[in-house]
């Protein structure tokens, strides 16, 4: 429902330019075409002897070398060889390329080698990694190292992005206190403000860190109103829930919220809020921290996504065999902290949502299925990467 509601009413954010050392895990706003071919030559896979594929096994006369950066002057012809280098042209008239370890170097100036070679043979064609022309990097695309080498190859020093997308956050609760307020005995500091604006700043937007918000509907409704003049989307950690002093819900559709869900079968997260007000999106997330940060991954971070101007809002899960048993009651999918490591996973025993310590312990969550009791050691699971 996120993703359909996202997309549908996707608006395009404004651009900027960047340089490449600034565009990590920022999303483009231009198609990134190839300048030429790629490789733009025959080129060598491999340091040896480029020769016609016909030739090998047997023994062939050296006329001469080619190196990376170069073009051999000339030809190959039947029974020649041109030393090469990776990354050099292949001479024309050669077809293929033996690997130096494979051939022997004779005194007379000839090699021989007793391998086969077919035609093609450690050489890369011409465009067959990319035409001149052709998008590989479309608008919408999330730029990584791998995109950034990319860029860099096809000569695009400076490129056009989407600005990121401004997330307010409302932490609410009369039981919270600021980070450097000292709290009293029955109070606890508003910890999920700073979580989740490290994982907003982490999904490419930018944080804004509101003021928190008394369990009162009326000062709650001015703070998200605030939000809306200030921010994309709104984030509100706590009073989601069926308390007496639950007033998120109420304070949004007092500002007139559309509402597509106020609830989730999954744990921790169950009393998640998901909707839209005025022309934001917004969503209530339930306040035991573990609550906040897993709902968070699971749904805001792909709106985030969206909002970003990306075509894809990928979850990191993988499949993992369990290292040990392990059992839970059904009813729910749970996302329980585990620790991952080369495709095994073990759970780390946590005392519920609130338990932060278990969290900061795991580098991973594990998704247990809401119809699955039981699994049995060396089973796989899916996994959520931290
Ligand atoms: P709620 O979802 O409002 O019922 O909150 C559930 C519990 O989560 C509260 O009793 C607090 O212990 C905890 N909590 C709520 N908000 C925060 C916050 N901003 N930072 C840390 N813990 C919180
Ligand atoms: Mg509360």
């Amino acid at each position: 429902m996120v993703l359909r509601e996202v997309r549908t009413r996707f608006v395009a954010r404004e651009t900027e330019d960047v340089s490449l050392r600034d565009c990590q895990g920022r999303v483009l706003a231009e198609d990134i075409a190839s300048d030429r071919d790629y490789p733009p030559f025959h080129r060598s896979a491999v340091d040896g002897f480029a020769v016609r594929a016909a030739d090998v096994p047997g023994r062939i006369r050296v006329i001469g070398e080619v190196r990376a950066g170069d073009t051999f002057r000339g030809a190959a012809g039947a029974g020649e060889a041109v030393e090469i280098m990776t990354g050099a042209p292949v001479p024309s008239g050669a077809d293929a390329v033996v690997m130096v370890e494979h051939v022997t170097r004779h005194d007379d100036g000839t090699v021989s080698t007793d391998r086969d070679s077919e035609e093609g043979g450690n050489i890369v064609p011409r465009g067959s990694q990319a035409r001149a022309g052709a998008v590989l990097l479309p608008r919408g695309k999330r730029i990584d190292y791998t995109a950034v080498n990319w860029l860099a190859a096809t000569g695009h020093a400076r490129i056009r992005i989407f600005t990121r997308p401004v997330v307010a956050v409302i932490a609410t609760g009369d039981e919270l206190v600021e980070v450097d307020a000292m709290p009293d005995t029955d109070q606890i500091r508003n910890s999920n403000a700073w979580s989740l604006a490290a994982q907003i700043t982490r999904a490419g937007g930018i944080p804004l860190v509101l003021p928190i918000a008394r369990d009162l509907q009326a000062e709650t409704r001015a703070l998200i109103e605030r939000g809306l003049a200030e921010a994309d989307l709104l984030l509100l950690s706590g009073g989601v829930s069926a308390g007496k002093f639950d007033v998120v819900e109420p304070a949004l559709a007092e500002l007139g919220a559309q509402f597509f869900f106020d609830r989730v079968k999954i744990q921790p997260g169950q009393p998640l809020v998901f909707g839209r007000v005025r022309d934001r999106f917004f969503f209530g997330l339930p306040g035991n921290p573990g609550s906040t940060m897993v709902t968070f991954e699971l749904f805001a971070r792909a709106a985030i996504d969206l909002i970003s101007g990306a075509t894809e809002a990928p979850l990191p899960m993988m499949l993992a065999r369990l290292t040990e048993p392990f059992r839970h009651k059904p009813g729910l999918t749970r996302f329980l902290p585990a620790h991952v490591d080369c495709g095994e996973v073990t759970p780390i025993g946590w005392r519920g949502s609130g338990d932060v310590p278990a969290l900061c312990r795991a580098n991973a969550f594990m998704v247990a299925n809401s119809d699955v009791p039981e699994y049995a050691a060396g089973e796989t699971i899916p996994v959520m990467l931290k």
